[in-house]
């Protein structure tokens, strides 16, 4: 394959893929159990999850590392499991994918709030991601994603780990933003342009926002992201703004409904669509169609 950052220079659209906890659900994670256990004990459905979103027509396919820091397996007793668990991750999307989409190993929060205002050692939580990172590098990811990050602080440290423990490696971060009567801000505080700047320092060659949101609050954040960053964009969208319909959480936005707006994304410089919470392989199809329906990028 051709390298990532190649495909976007020369002007292609990358599709990512889309939501892996209610995929996981469906097959057999239950509730409380730490998602990435499945790594282990059923890396068949991790395949059969990948395999499902790389026939929808992604590019590229997360790997179920979200929770895989040291931190956030210590939390479940697991952090002697750091290794096995996140290169069986990197391994069961490599033989699902076979080189026909990128690995991107995901790297999410850690789960304690930073100095002063927690207990969260910088120190540690970079030494921690940068453990992760070597793990999935060398197990055979072809890219980083950091993702769902709320701290400006957290997101930096790791996205300077995987500058550091995977130079070789591209790195894509993406924030999550909440819409408040002043505008878009993280849970703690940072706002787009702060987030765009601080991103980009740390090593990220694409910046971006996933989460938070349903798609057409996603295309205002991308506009601002577009209006403070030379980088290219990387937007994953929620399937809207849960729901709760009959006891059971419902993400309402269609396939349609998402796809009906990659023109507005591409315009305000999108370079890089995927979904996030409450997405599916049908949902990705639908970006995948919507994507190459657009002339190419100028
Ligand atoms: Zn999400």
């Amino acid at each position: 394959m051709r390298p990532l950052l190649e495909r976007l220079a020369a002007g292609e659209t990358i599709v990512g893929d889309g939501a892996w906890g209610t995929m996981l659900m469906a097959r057999g994670l239950r509730p409380g159990v730490p998602p990435e256990t499945l790594n282990l004990s059923s890396p068949e459905a991790i395949e059969e999850v990948a395999a499902l979103y790389l026939d929808a027509g992604a590019d590229f396919i997360t790997t179920n590392t979200f929770g895989g820091s040291p931190l956030r397996l210590r939390a479940y007793g697991l952090e002697d499991r750091l290794e096995p668990i996140n290169r069986a991750a990197v391994e069961a999307v490599r033989r699902a994918v076979g080189g026909r989409a990128y690995v991107a190993a995901s790297i999410g929060p850690c789960g304690h709030v930073l100095k002063p205002y927690g207990d969260g050692d910088p120190d540690e939580i970079a030494g921690g991601y940068a453990r992760q990172l070597e793990i999935l590098a060398d197990a055979g990811a072809d890219l980083v994603i950091v993702e769902t990050m709320t701290d400006l602080t957290e997101a930096r440290l790791a996205v300077e780990a995987a500058r550091r423990a995977a130079p070789d490696l591209p790195v894509m971060a993406t924030m999550t933003f909440d819409r408040t009567r002043r505008g878009f801000f993280t849970v703690m505080g940072v706002t787009i342009a702060q987030a765009a700047e601080g991103l980009a320092a740390a090593g990220a060659d694409i910046v971006g926002s996933n989460c938070g949101n349903g798609i057409e609050a996603m295309v205002e954040i991308a506009r601002e992201l577009r209006a403070c960053s030379e980088r290219p964009l990387a937007i994953q969208a929620n399937a809207g703004l849960p729901e709760s319909r009959g006891g059971a959480v419902v993400y309402p936005e269609t396939p349609d409904v998402l796809a009906s707006w990659v023109p507005a994304l591409l315009a305000a410089g999108v370079r890089v669509i995927g979904g996030c919470c409450g997405t599916t392989p049908d949902h990705v199809r639908a970006l995948r169609a919507a994507v190459a329906a657009a002339p190419p990028a100028r």
